[in-house]
């Protein structure tokens, strides 16, 4: 399988959800890494003070490193925190510190608080990148909402499990009031079920709920629950190149092939 078709812009795409443990970073770090090896140009932005995807790439993240705390808190450009990944060409990675988890309350008095991820990718040369990827951490917090008014479309990873449709409201609501006040072409473009076991009949109820609520938005690729997955990155690797091979490798694949298909900014 060769490239991709590439968007006719730079989409960027949050990943959100308030549960933690729901696949978020796993989901980032593959499908961007996936992106990547197709020959995209992308751009991880690591919104969560434990810095796991900035992990999962093998990038450093101790407190001395400029991260996006300098970003929100400092009004240091974007361009001087992004590091290529080691793991792929085409892969770069605005790491987290832990000072980030300050942020959250150092925002509260900064101003226009909400938008100052925005301000900094609008004034960030985005020009070179097809995909910028935004971790969120497992919040509704002011980094989320940051990473929802820096976006223009929120990809919901939902793990395949039974309260796995709860907090969904309160994050849609969340959507619906930043897209009222602060980023009105926000949308929910991408809903993609993870860690799917297929020997349980709950997944597979989990999953048609999802689809007879969400319709078409939702990913036909679900990722399965696979050993593979959760153990890449103590390797500093995405699965993609930690085992290519692997059903969830094969499942990212397919789930971001998806994504760059989607009728949505793509080079008509
Ligand atoms: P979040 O970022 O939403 O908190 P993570 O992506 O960190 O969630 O995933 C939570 C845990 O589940 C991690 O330990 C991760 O390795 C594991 N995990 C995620 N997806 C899978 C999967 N498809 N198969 C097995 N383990 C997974
Ligand atoms: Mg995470």
């Amino acid at each position: 399988d060769g490239d991709w078709p590439r968007p006719d812009h730079c989409r960027v795409i949050t990943i959100a959800n308030q549960k933690g443990g729901v696949g978020k970073t796993t989901s980032s770090v593959n499908l961007a890494a996936s992106l990547a090896m197709h020959g995209a140009q992308v751009l991880v932005i690591d919104l969560d003070p434990q810095g796991n995807a900035s992990t999962a790439f093998g990038v450093e993240h101790h407190a001395d490193v400029p991260s996006v705390y300098d970003v929100l808190i400092e009004d240091a450009p974007l361009s001087d925190i992004v590091v290529a990944a080691p793991e792929l060409p085409n892969l770069y990675c605005a790491p987290a510190t832990l000072n980030l988890a300050g942020a959250e309350i150092e925002l509260v008095s900064k101003v226009a608080r909400e938008s100052r991820l925005r301000r900094a990718l609008d004034g960030y040369d985005k020009g070179k990148f097809d995909y910028v990827l935004i971790d969120c951490p497992p919040s509704l917090g002011l980094l989320t909402v940051n990473a929802l008014v820096g976006g223009d479309e929120l990809l919901i990873p939902i793990q395949c499990e039974y309260y796995a449709l709860e907090g969904l409201g309160q994050l849609l609501r969340t959507v619906d009031l930043v897209k009222a006040h602060l980023n009105p072409q926000l949308q929910v473009s991408t809903i993609l079920l993870t860690m799917y076991d297929a020997r349980t009949r709950l997944a597979a109820q989990v999953a048609e709920d999802v689809r007879s609520h969400f319709g078409e938005v939702v990913l036909n690729t679900v990722i399965p629950r696979s050993v593979r997955v959760s153990e890449a990155p103590s390797y500093g690797q995405s699965v993609m190149t930690y085992d290519p091979g692997s059903s969830g490798a094969l499942a990212y694949n397919e789930a971001a092939a998806e994504m760059a298909h989607q009728p949505i900014g793509r080079t008509s």
